[in-house]
């Protein structure tokens, strides 16, 4: 993602400041501290040109710093203030980072299938390429037990980050091999998530224009791991982790109260447990399970430490609402699989979750 900055010396001004804010929050650095810090240094003067994402951040760090330095705000403060300043930020990059979007192609004929439909993971794509007796194995079952394999937009926009142009070729080639180029994607005439026959080629074009959005968005789902510290301290706790994670019925164990503060934290359909049942269309869907899935990040359930992991947790959202639509869910990622489960149970929406070995189980 593109960070702007209309010279070096604003961008030295924007890193310092940034430095000196995360040894206050670390609390490695006390007001006294602060009064060594020549602050003339990381001040933003007649240079700000209103128009860098540099010069906005160091005006805004140094008067965050400023205001620890005078006693206004302590460092769990400037804490909370800094993490909703990376938000707006981010949110900023993923709204305007859409490209011209008047060159945006959408060629797509709607499709009604009577046939079960089963969702599959990318981790399932993946195998599918690697290996080719995964591929006869998902047309196979396809054909004995007459049921549609579908993929979405998500596949697409994970396909468009492989930047090696033959293997993402071969990622496309299975898609296609095994959707007939059916997929889901949302339809904002109606608000719902609908099947479309699209030419590949035009779903990746698509999803290139978009690519500078979507790494914000993102990157705004990795910072609300950070939440976790900030304010629901207690779930810091191993203990009480190890705990939660060997609970059934996650979200129905929670006390109300409770509940709404977790879901609170991104934009629910509503605070209450009722307002997540029954719902139908792609928005209040889409909601539903961003704050449910940020919900079990905040408690960490079944979560994955590694960064590589992490970093694509915003495209097990992305599976998990478009797979909500579908009969099956296929991945063999298990973190996912115990969360997916939890979520579309609360959701009351009927979705057989299953790894790859299970799906011969299959029974229509
Ligand atoms: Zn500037």
């Amino acid at each position: 993602m593109l960070y702007k900055y209309h010279n070096a010396i604003i961008l030295e001004k924007s890193r310092r400041s940034d430095e000196i804010i995360k040894k206050i929050v670390s609390e490695s650095l006390k007001v006294e501290d602060v009064q060594d810090i020549s602050l003339m240094d990381i001040r933003v003067g007649g240079e700000f040109c209103d128009n860098c994402d540099a010069c906005f951040d160091a005006v805004f760090n140094f008067n965050l710093i400023l205001s620890f330095y005078v006693g206004d705000v302590d460092c769990v403060e400037v804490g909370r203030q800094k993490q909703a300043w990376r938000y707006s930020f981010l949110t900023d990059k993923a709204v305007h980072g859409l490209g011209d979007l008047s060159a945006l192609r959408i060629d797509r004929e709607p499709i009604l299938s009577d046939k079960p439909l089963c969702y599959i993971d990318q981790n399932i794509l993946t195998q599918a390429v690697n290996k080719k007796d995964t591929l006869s194995l998902l047309l196979k079952i396809q054909d004995d037990h007459d049921i549609k394999i579908v993929c979405s937009v998500s596949h697409f926009e994970e396909i468009y980050k492989i930047s090696d142009l033959g293997s993402r070729q071969d990622f496309i080639d299975a898609t296609v091999a095994l959707t007939g180029e059916i997929n889901l994607q949302p339809c904002s005439e109606d608000d719902r998530i609908k099947l479309f026959f699209e030419n590949a080629s035009i779903t990746l074009s698509r999803v290139e224009m978009t690519s500078n959005s979507s790494e914000a968005v993102e990157m705004l789902k990795n910072l609300k791991d950070e939440d976790r510290r900030l304010y629901f301290e207690k779930y810091n706790n191993l203990d009480l982790r190890k705990k939660i994670g060997q609970a059934e019925k996650i979200f129905e164990s929670l006390s109300d109260d409770e509940f709404s503060r977790l879901v609170c934290m991104s934009s629910p359909p509503g605070p209450r447990k009722i307002d997540f049942k029954g719902l139908t269309s792609h928005s209040s869907i889409r909601d539903a399970i961003y704050s449910l899935h940020n919900a079990l990040d905040l408690i960490s359930y079944k979560q994955d430490k590694s960064t590589r992991t992490q970093r694509s947790s915003a495209h097990d959202i992305e599976h998990l609402i478009y797979g909500s639509q579908c009969n099956y869910f296929i991945t063999n990622d298990t973190n996912l699989r115990f969360r997916a489960v939890e979520i579309y149970s609360f959701l009351g929406i009927p979705i057989h979750v299953l790894p790859l070995s299970e799906i011969s189980s299959i029974k229509i």
